[in-house]
């Protein structure tokens, strides 16, 4: 038997040897030896190994050994690709994390290096649908496009050779296709992306880099969706939450005036709550890619202002302009003129209103922690009981707020959880609740998660909004819920038990969704059993109430009950109806009814959510996408 040099379970992307052949991802076991890689059958839930060789690759025949860059959209397991191209074309590979992928690069590439035909330049990007990502060139043997730096041996880290891009070879200029967008966030860096803090961040762990707001830092390395290799000025390294930095000369969110994320009804609240004139915020308007300004004026003699809301608006040579005459070609420009010049507002720009002090959660509480030490947690109060037992609000190391889920014990099934926190941790949006990290060398373990200021979003409905909440808050609210979800679904992760009651409230009204996933780790019959007496079937179409066949189409389903939870203020989806009899119901087609609150458009949303067949049921993106065009025709 040879000796393995490495072993590992990979995804692999089949490698569609006929043109009919469809995609897939399987699990393979991965063995390299030095003349060999050799793949095996692997059952992930028996977590059984070689069962069958599946196939192999001589190394002899190897002719280039380079990372690929993630697809758009791509899941997070399919972050982390490499190839091995050899007579056959290209094999992709998937690793867990930038660390495995490295190792296993490094390995091959040493055992290649002096193998005949090593090539010199190869495709960044995938092979997909009969193109290369990259070039667009349309037959799967064209020459790669992109030169592989180290000629010496041929090859090179693709990190190296990243840092100097070279001018566009002969093969990209006659493609005949236009070169199609770069794909988002790649593992490695432009040359010298120089960015700039928007916030202070203080290091929470030896590898984490100090951020000083204001202060430009150079990133040196993406590997980690969330965690930025950086250096600062003074040449001093580490790692940094990318979203508190924003890239240098690009971008608003360098500016005090800029709200980011913030609706029509949040920038009033915040205006109201400063009560200047002439306080005022850009922020993005419900429009995409377009911005409003908020202005509160106040009459003389007049205690409380009223807020006005200007579109900013683009003229066809993309100038930008507020008042008819007056074109900035860029937006700090114009507002920069406008705090000068009231031109045709209510008043000019006089102060600025901002929520920025509040730096936004990280992924994690440092790099690469998930591991929180309990004797950094302080316990203040308890904010609630729920399935896992007690829910406290805390602070971790003194000074962030955090909650504190505390496992009872039987409660869950914590080492798979465990498993999957790790995964959990890297999902970040600002409509999710943001899983920092666990606790789980002692009993009970902790789940320590963002704190959300005004808590669960059915009691906010409930007793929340005394006043009579607007349609813009109430269709923000379903907005906010429908960008989280979005995200879950580009991700392919379902939530499974998506429901008012699983969303939070934070201190500007935002909403954000949280639990998602969490209910495959329940040990609780009464729960995790479709009969059960605390199974959601309120919130379950027909195909999971029958055959358990959740998807992304089942928590549309969820998500149109909560949208009329929502628009009912909190009422008790079927009311009237127990469990049995929802099944039945449901399955004859007999649906919620309109909620008084909301109009024929909105009712139309929550009904598309139901339809019967999955398929015809809309995506979270086109969800997310009515629900803004809605918001936009009130504004
Ligand atoms: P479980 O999901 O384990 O059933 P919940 O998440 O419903 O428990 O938590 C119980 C209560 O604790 C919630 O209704 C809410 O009021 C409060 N709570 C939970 N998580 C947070 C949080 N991150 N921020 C603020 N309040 C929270
Ligand atoms: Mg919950």
């Amino acid at each position: 038997m040879p000796d393995n040099i490495l072993e590992e379970v990979f995804v692999k992307r089949s490698q569609q040897k006929k043109k009919t052949s469809p995609l897939n991802y399987k699990e393979r076991w991965f063995i390299l030896t030095q003349e060999k890689l050799a793949y095996y059958d692997y059952d992930s839930e028996k977590g059984q190994k070689r069962k069958g060789l599946k196939g192999s690759v001589d190394l002899e025949k190897v002719k280039c050994v380079e990372t690929v860059l993630p697809e758009p959209n791509a899941p997070l397991e399919r972050q982390y690709a490499f190839q091995i191209i050899y007579d056959e074309g290209p094999l992709y590979i998937f690793a867990k994390n930038e660390d495995i992928r490295t190792l296993w690069l490094k390995n091959l590439k040493e055992l290649v290096r002096f193998n005949k035909d090593l090539m010199q330049k190869y495709h960044p990007c995938f092979w997909v649908d009969g193109a290369w990502l990259c070039c667009q060139q349309e037959v799967k043997q064209a020459m790669g496009c992109k030169p592989i730096l180290d000629p010496k041996n041929g090859i090179t880290t693709s990190r190296r050779a990243s840092r100097k891009p070279l001018p566009p070879t002969p093969t990209e200029e006659k493609a005949s296709r236009p070169l199609p967008p770069q794909p988002p966030e790649p593992p490695a860096p432009s040359p010298s992306m120089t960015v700039i803090a928007m916030y202070d961040y203080v290091p929470t762990t030896a590898q984490d880099l100090e951020l000083r707001k204001n202060e430009e830092y150079t990133i040196l390395e993406k590997s980690d969706l969330n965690w930025w290799k950086a250096r600062d000025a003074y040449g001093k390294e580490g790692y940094i939450p990318n979203n508190y930095v924003v890239e240098a000369e690009k971008g608003l969110e360098k500016h005090n005036w800029y709200s980011k994320n913030m609706n029509r009804s949040q920038a009033e609240q915040l205006l109201k709550s400063e009560n200047k004139d002439g306080g005022f915020m850009v922020r993005d308007s419900s429009k995409a890619g377009k911005y409003t300004v908020s202005l509160l004026t106040k009459a003389s003699g007049e205690i409380t202002g009223s807020c006005r809301h200007y579109n900013i608006c683009t003229t066809p040579q993309g100038q930008f302009y507020l008042a008819e005459k007056h074109h900035f070609n860029t937006i700090p420009e114009l507002i920069n003129y406008h705090q000068h010049n009231a031109a045709g507002m209510v008043s000019r720009l006089k102060h600025i209103v901002s929520n920025r002090p509040r730096p936004p959660s990280t992924a994690g509480l440092g790099y690469g922690v998930w591991e929180i030490d309990p004797r950094d947690l302080t316990f203040i109060k308890e904010l609630g009981n729920g399935q896992f037992g007690v829910v406290k609000y805390g602070k971790w190391q003194g000074q962030h707020d955090v909650a504190i889920k505390m496992i009872k014990e039987g409660s869950m099934s914590e080492d798979d959880f465990i498993e999957e926190a790790k995964i959990m941790m890297k999902l970040r949006h600002e409509n999710l609740v943001q899983l920092y990290g666990v606790c789980t060398k002692q009993r009970p373990i902790y789940i320590v998660t963002e704190f959300l200021a005004n808590g669960c979003l059915l009691s906010y409905l409930k007793e929340g909004l005394t006043q009579h909440p607007t349609p813009v808050q109430l269709l923000e609210m379903c907005k906010d819920v429908a960008e989280g979800m979005t995200y879950l679904e580009e991700h392919q992760y379902i939530h499974r038990d998506l429901a008012a009651r699983n969303c939070l409230v934070d201190a500007n009204g935002t909403v954000k969704v949280t639990d998602f996933g969490l209910s495959r780790y329940v040990l609780d019959d009464e729960y995790t059993s479709s009969a059960g007496s605390k199974f959601p079937v309120r919130w379950s179409p027909p195909e999971v109430l029958l055959y358990c066949k959740f998807s992304s189409k089942s928590d549309i389903w969820a998500y149109g009950v909560l949208m009329w939870e929502v628009y009912t203020l909190g009422k008790l989806p079927y009311e009237r109806f127990n469990n049995t009899e929802i099944v039945d119901q449901v399955a004859r087609g007999y649906r919620l009814f309109r909620p008084q609150l909301a109009n024929e458009k909105v009712y139309n949303i929550m009904q598309s959510c139901w339809a019967d067949k999955p398929d015809e049921r809309p995506t979270f993106q086109e969800l997310a996408l009515n629900v803004q065009d809605l918001l936009y025709e009130l504004q």
